[in-house]
């Protein structure tokens, strides 16, 4: 296992660092007390500067003007991204977009890559990814109940999808449909991916879901859509006719690493304000600061470890994902996803607890964090399906060898 980073990864990296605490950090506060789509235009200013400098589109393909960076070099890029919480969106790499594109790009015909794919990448338009449905438990996608049913050159859709995160403003959706809905359907092989344009006849934004308190807007925000006799073109179909589960594995194994790495650079951020605030923070006369109680010590090592070790997990993960392929890294990466997600609540939230009141106010980052990053617990296979999977792992690599005790 080779960790290296090459010196021009290290340039990047580097870059990237400077631009966020110049150029992205101070437009949080704004960014705290505003709707997201009232800051599109100052964020497109930002993301010419980093079209400017090469630094586009990080993780997807160079023939489509990305950088083309691998797995572990990305996995890189999204912790230092995700410092804020605008970092992704302003470097052309944000979740759902990211996991569309290398959709289209595996699946796409040319086509659909020329229509769709490309003024994705650029950062012309945006889409969405609908597979959740309210009816039924996402945990368990052979339950979907949204149908594509074939009517001479045309699907036809109909069914009710909800959380599909930034639906509002996108161009498109990649729905998730059951287009084989005979009795004995494989119930593994009934879904597809369908290409929906936005603005198709029966594709209803019905409302963006509120969540923490927040109801969003734009890019920031999680759509139920109902499709009513929504008809498209069976060349809008994505990939063979019934792989739609298999390719949606695909799709979260990567992005899954990246979210991973995203919220590292979340408990980056963390960290450093606890260290700062508690190195700062007068709590006695005598200039007795936080940083001097042993509790906030042993809080700062407890979440360092944590940090150190969700890191590790996750780079090797990304490094055997890239090296061995998806298959033999997808217990590792069932591991991290909870593994991570729990870390990185328990760094925000103890990073809170050292601030007190301003830790808890809509002033702080860390309250966005706290309310935001919450649903990394639930999105991309919720803590407990993921548990599930990585027991497997636990069991047959333990079972067998009994000694005494
Ligand atoms: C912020 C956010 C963004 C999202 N973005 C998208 C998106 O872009 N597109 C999209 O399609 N979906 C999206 N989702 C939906 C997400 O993928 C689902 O919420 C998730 O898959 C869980 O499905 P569910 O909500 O139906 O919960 P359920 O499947 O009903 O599960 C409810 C609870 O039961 C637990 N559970 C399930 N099975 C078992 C079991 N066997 N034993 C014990 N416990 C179990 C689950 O872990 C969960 O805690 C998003 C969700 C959130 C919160």
């Amino acid at each position: 296992m080779e960790f290296e980073i090459s010196d021009r990864m290290k340039t990047v990296l580097k870059m990237i660092d400077d631009f966020m605490i110049k150029e992205i950090v101070p437009l949080e506060p704004e960014f705290l007390n505003r709707e997201f789509k009232e800051m599109l235009p100052v964020l497109e200013e930002k993301r010419n500067m980093v079209k400017q400098m090469e630094l586009w589109a990080p993780n997807h393909p160079k023939e489509y003007g990305g950088m083309g960076l691998g797995l572990m070099e990305h996995a890189l890029v999204s912790e230092a991204l995700g410092y804020s919480p605008l970092g992704h969106y302003i470097f052309g790499c944000q979740a759902p977009d990211a996991g569309n594109v290398e959709l289209l790009y595996h699946y796409g015909t040319e086509d659909q890559k020329a229509q769709y794919l490309a003024p994705l990448v650029e950062g012309k338009i945006r889409s969405c990814f609908a597979m959740t449905e309210p009816e039924v438990a996402g945990s368990n996608p052979i339950m979907l109940q949204a149908t594509a049913e074939k009517d001479g050159d045309d699907y036809v859709i109909n069914g009710h999808k909800w959380f599909a995160s930034s639906a509002e403003g996108a161009a498109f959706a990649i729905a998730m449909l059951v287009t084989d809905t005979g009795p004995n359907a494989n119930p593994y092989l009934k879904a597809s991916m369908i290409i929906v344009p936005t603005d198709t006849p029966g594709f209803n934004l019905v409302r963006n879901i509120p969540v923490m308190g927040h109801r969003g807007s734009d890019y920031a925000s999680h759509g139920e859509i109902l499709f009513q006799n929504c008809r498209v073109p069976r060349t809008n179909l994505l990939g063979p006719e019934g792989h739609g589960f298999i390719m949606a594995q695909e799709r979260l194994g990567p992005g899954r690493i990246h979210h991973c790495m995203r919220w590292l650079g979340v408990c980056r951020r963390s960290m450093e304000l606890m260290i700062n605030f508690a190195l700062e923070r007068v709590i006695a006369p005598g200039n007795k600061t936080l940083s001097t109680r042993q509790i906030i010590q042993l809080w700062a090592a407890e979440c360092e470890a944590d940090v150190l070790a969700a890191r590790l997990m996750t780079l090797h993960a990304a490094w055997k994902a890239e090296k061995l392929g998806q298959k033999e890294a997808r217990y590792d990466i069932s591991f991290l996803k909870f593994f991570v997600a729990n870390v990185m609540q328990k760094v925000v939230d103890r990073a809170m607890q050292v601030h007190g009141g301003i830790g808890v106010s809509d002033y702080s980052i860390l309250s966005f964090f706290y309310r935001q990053e919450r649903a990394a617990r639930v999105y991309d296979g919720t803590d407990e399906i993921h548990k599930f999977a990585a027991s497997r792992r636990v069991f047959e690599k333990y079972k067998g060898r009994k000694t005494l005790w």
